[in-house]
């Protein structure tokens, strides 16, 4: 369904436009996950339209310096991907959480009501998607291979159902109806450059003095991150953790020492 005639630049200037909205509403206090379905389905949308802002395929793209594929010059799109990084330093992985169509489609796939699988608190994930990272290097790097073609990402939003990888995508996101994100937290490596950003953000989601440590937030998260011990960078800023918390002001999206 691809408009080839649509400039991808289309689907990141809705990117810049969501992300500063969503930013919007978690500093105003008012996010809730179903304002988020609407930039969900939209991201989604974007990316079944004009193929963007797919930011796991711009990187690929850079590293084979592909200059045909991004739609834009490779300095351009690097600029882009290193921009979202620093973005992602200031206000977490909202890039992730919303924006991005190949997480957006995840997302709206584990809102199907089936038993969810998958152990929140491993570590396993973050290790997996670490040695992805660096055969996706070495692969594109040294060997000019497109990994991310092997998995069908292009295929997927191109629905070129004639392919063997358009399947392998399809899996991967029915998967996500039970296992949250996997594509995400396994495999995709701009979630890689991602997650440590998000670690060191700015503003995170910070519990404050008004909380009475009920764990609620904590068995509501799919990746283990509300536990304020984790450090991984794995908040997709879905939102089920301050749905979940019983008390209010006890988990504000703020910066650090503005907690009370
Ligand atoms: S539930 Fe977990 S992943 Fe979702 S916003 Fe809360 S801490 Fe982040
Ligand atoms: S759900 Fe709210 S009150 Fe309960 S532990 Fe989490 S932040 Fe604290």
């Amino acid at each position: 369904m691809v408009v080839e005639s649509i400039p991808q630049a289309a689907g990141f200037i809705y990117g810049l436009f969501a992300f500063a909205a969503l930013a919007g509403l978690w500093y105003s206090g008012r996010f809730t996950r179903r304002r988020a379905v609407p930039f969900l389905a939209a991201s989604a949308f974007f990316g079944f339209l004009v193929f963007a802002p797919v930011f796991p395929y711009q990187l690929q793209n850079l590293v084979l310096r592909n200059t045909a594929a991004p739609g834009s010059p490779l300095p351009v799109a690097l600029g882009g991907l290193l921009a979202f990084i620093v973005l992602t330093l200031v206000f977490g992985r909202i890039v992730c959480g919303q924006v991005c169509p190949v997480g957006a489609v995840q997302e709206l796939m584990h809102l199907v009501p089936t038993k969810k699988r998958g152990n929140p608190e491993s570590r396993v994930p973050v290790a997996v998607r670490a040695g992805v990272f660096v055969v996706f290097l070495a692969a594109g790097l040294g060997l000019s291979v497109n990994l991310l073609a092997l998995v069908g990402l292009s295929d997927f939003f191109h629905l070129a159902v004639a392919s063997v990888s358009f399947f392998v995508f399809l899996w991967i996101v029915l998967l996500s109806a039970v296992v949250y994100r996997p594509f995400c937290r396994y495999v995709c490596p701009y979630g890689a450059l991602l997650a440590p950003a998000a670690s060191k953000a700015l503003y995170r989601l910070r519990r404050t003095d008004a909380c009475i440590g009920c764990g609620k937030c904590e068995r509501a998260c799919p990746t283990g991150t509300a536990d304020p011990a984790a450090r991984l960078g794995e908040c997709y800023l879905c939102g089920r953790c301050t749905e979940a918390c019983p008390v209010a002001g006890a988990l504000t999206y703020t910066r650090a020492g503005r907690e009370e």
